[in-house]
């Protein structure tokens, strides 16, 4: 009576390994909810993969990934900074990787770890994190075990850009270490690794785990069905029932994350951030579902509970059973699973 994910084993799989294929120097990215599959979930396919580092986002990720046995390098990507006691835990971590991404940062760690591996991250066109590409030439490294460097361009990154900040680190005395891409397109990446002439990585999550969504699949299960006739007021709120119909109850609800689901065109930042579960407060009732109820998605009675969510199919007849799995569209990095099975190959 869950929220289920179930993977075709075989045929993710199939998928993962065209990926490591296609990207020599692959670094499998397994953060946040895991992409749906749950960190640990991640990092034991990454150990199957044969892989010798993962990346998670922040320093209290990389204990999932250590239970579930991966043993290669575990690199947080999210840049240290003074005064996080979890980051300044894994400077002193053989198994952990730290980013830095400023100067004063760089001279920090050094002081208080020598010794400790890290990534310097390099500023790109994101402004997010990383050292200008004019302060590259002058920073001093000395007292770390560097084991590279890190361009995390935006969605697409260009190539031209990724060209000339690659150039810029392999001029540092450290540049040897090699560099380590985020967000450019494969083919342009094995592009600028056979130009240069220092190692090259590759961070992949969305395009290696959610790439092939055929693979999976998400479905709720019906836990009740109740014919009702036109009127009946039902749920928490007291909406009526438009028509006479039956009120089917799925599992999935708010805590799986199933009312935030991303609109299919995010036409705006505004539309893109907005819960769905907030426009249901404006709408009641009238809200298509992600579940798929007798070949249809089915609109909500009102907004998802906790655990599970009440729909309206109209018309006679009983449309689903107690039991039925259901098809239910998720957004596969806000959804929490109650449970992820292994099927083997369908026929
Ligand atoms: C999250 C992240 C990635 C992976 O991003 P995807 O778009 O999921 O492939 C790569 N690099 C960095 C620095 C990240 O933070």
């Amino acid at each position: 009576m869950t929220l289920k994910l179930t993977i075709d084993a075989e045929a993710w799989r199939g998928h993962l390994a065209s990926i490591a294929q296609q990207v020599p120097g692959l670094v499998p990215v397994a953060k946040g909810n895991g992409y749906g599959f749950t960190i640990p979930v991640l990092a034991a396919e990454a150990a199957r993969m044969g892989v010798d580092a993962l990346a998670v986002g922040v320093p209290e990720e990389v204990d999932a990934v250590k239970v579930a046995g991966f043993g290669g390098d575990i690199v947080v990507l999210n840049p240290w900074r003074p005064g996080d006691e979890a980051a300044a835990a894994g400077l002193s971590d053989p198994q952990v990787v730290t980013t830095v991404s400023r100067a004063a940062d760089v001279a920090e760690v050094a002081r208080l770890a020598p010794g400790t591996a890290v990534l310097v991250e390099v500023a790109t066109s994101m402004h997010r994190h990383g050292i200008p590409v004019e302060e590259i030439g002058a920073l001093d490294l000395t007292g770390l075990d560097v084991r590279g460097w890190t361009i995390h361009l935006p969605a697409a990154g260009s190539i031209v850009e990724a060209r000339k900040l690659a150039t810029a680190v392999a001029a540092h005395p450290q540049g040897a270490a090699g560099v380590w891409f985020s967000h450019l397109s494969f083919d342009d990446y094995r592009t600028i690794a056979s130009e240069l002439a220092i190692p090259t990585r590759m961070r992949v999550g969305t395009r290696l785990w959610l790439g092939a969504p055929a693979t999976f699949r998400a479905t709720g299960t019906v836990l009740d069905v109740h014919r009702l006739p036109k009127g009946t007021t039902v749920g928490y709120h007291g909406a009526r029932t438009p028509a006479d119909g039956s009120i089917v109850v799925v599992s999935g609800g708010t805590a799986h994350g199933v009312a935030l689901a991303a609109p299919a065109t995010p036409h705006s930042f505004r539309q893109r951030l907005i819960p769905v579960a907030e426009a249901l407060e404006e709408v009641r009732g009238r809200v298509t579902s992600p579940f798929v109820v007798a070949g249809k998605k089915r609109p909500f009675a009102e907004p998802p509970h906790m655990h599970s969510s009440l729909l309206f199919v109209p018309g006679p007849g009983e449309p689903a059973r107690v039991g039925d799995e259901v098809p239910v569209t998720v957004r596969m990095t806000t959804t929490t699973f109650d449970r992820i099975d292994f099927a083997p190959a369908g026929p």
